[in-house]
């Protein structure tokens, strides 16, 4: 075989493609004709959070939403002025922080308004507040038991100007399951948590029940915001195809052949032996592992793009490596192995990957990193 010749591929790199990202808001946005919130957690769902904060924020997004108040401290640090709201706190969380950054935050029990309240007499601020309302998932928010209590709280402290309650949520626990009768017992749950919020005087706040897949199916529940996540990078949270709802993936995964050998029929490849070709062969390397994010589970079962074709992974995959049996393609060092993409080159898609290995692509694409450089294209949002 031939040295490998220049240009070069990156060794292993996630591509994330900006416009997709923008784009997907728009389709979502126009599909429920009210406003949006983009929820960017846990790094934009291994997208990155502040480039993929400005995408959604170029296709329209009215406010953002992540998970816990680093990720909005991080956001605000990055020049990133829309609405946003933090909802996983624990005690002792530096609300003076939130409050100084203008950032929303969801309160679920009363001892946690009590801190919010304690930071903002401390700073002379006044607290934007969503009340997070237990409708079923069992999750965060207050039970039914403890809602009238929370509310009546936050009433007082709203009067005090200590806070304004700008939010009354809850999330759902099969969104993802169009016809579960659990949707409309929430809903119901629900709207009687609202009632009792307006009943006692916090008629302001905006309602929103929705993430992707409600987004999507439940036009029952998108209320007056809805609040997505994964469906802007792409991904159907429903598990079917992204492109039935105008939504196209933005992630691509993609890694360098290392290295590329013919063996002979019957040699034991990787870790334990649990794959042997059954001819004589060629093996190509890719130099990406599960301390990478591909999921261990994925040796023997997941698809790759390479030489042209769909392969599975042969053997296990180790901490930094795994190996492709192509055969008699003429597959080498240096050559391009896609892991997963919008699928439109060939390659598998996040959703491919999630079946073969168990799981959801939510999860593939968030673990995804480690080694893996990333690389933007497209311009939406983009500085
Ligand atoms: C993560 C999350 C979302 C977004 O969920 P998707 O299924 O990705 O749309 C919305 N709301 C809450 C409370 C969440 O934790």
């Amino acid at each position: 075989m031939t040295n490998p010749a220049p240009p070069f591929l990156p060794r292993a790199e996630v591509v994330v493609d900006l416009d997709a990202i923008a784009a997907n808001t728009a389709v979502l946005r126009e599909r429920v004709g009210r406003p949006l919130m983009a929820v960017v957690k846990a790094d934009g769902y291994g997208h990155g959070m502040v480039p993929a904060a400005r995408a959604v924020l170029a296709g329209g997004a009215d406010a953002l939403g992540v998970a816990v108040l680093d990720e909005a401290l991080a956001l605000r640090a990055a020049g990133i002025t829309a609405p946003l709201l933090a909802w996983l706190h624990t005690p002792g969380t530096d609300y003076a922080a939130a409050l100084a950054a203008d950032v929303e935050v969801s309160v679920s029990a009363e001892w946690a308004l009590d801190e919010v309240v304690a930071a903002a007499r401390a700073t002379g601020r006044t607290a934007r507040v969503h009340l997070f309302a237990d409708t079923g998932l069992s999750r965060e928010g207050a039970t039914t038991a403890g809602w009238p209590g929370l509310v009546g709280a936050a009433a007082r402290a709203q009067a005090d100007d200590d806070v304004v309650v700008t939010g009354l949520w809850s999330h759902m626990a099969y969104a993802d399951a169009p016809t579960h009768p659990t949707i409309a017992a929430q809903v119901r749950v629900f709207d009687e948590a609202v009632a009792i919020a307006r009943d006692a005087g916090l008629t302001d706040a905006r309602r929103h029940l929705a993430n992707s897949a409600a987004t999507i199916a439940l036009p029952d529940t998108w209320y007056d915001l809805v609040r997505p996540g994964v469906a802007l990078y792409g991904l159907d949270p429903l598990g079917g195809d992204p492109a039935a709802y105008g939504l196209r993936p933005a992630m691509t995964v993609r890694a360098t052949v290392a290295l590329a050998k013919r063996v002979p029929a019957g040699v034991g490849v990787s870790y334990g032996h649990t794959y042997f070709p059954e001819t004589e062969t060629t093996l190509a390397l890719v130099p990406v592992g599960y301390a990478d994010g591909v999921p261990r589970a994925a040796g023997n079962r997941a698809p790759v793009l390479a030489g042209g074709s769909q392969r599975t992974i042969a053997g296990r995959v180790c901490m930094d490596q795994f190996v492709l049996d192509v055969g008699d393609a003429p597959v080498a060092a240096g050559d391009e192995v896609v892991l997963w993409g919008p699928g439109d080159r060939g390659e598998p898609t996040a959703q491919q990957w999630a079946d073969a290995v168990d799981t959801i692509h939510y999860e593939l694409v968030t673990r995804v990193g480690g080694r893996f450089s990333r690389r933007y294209v497209g311009s939406a949002g983009a500085i």
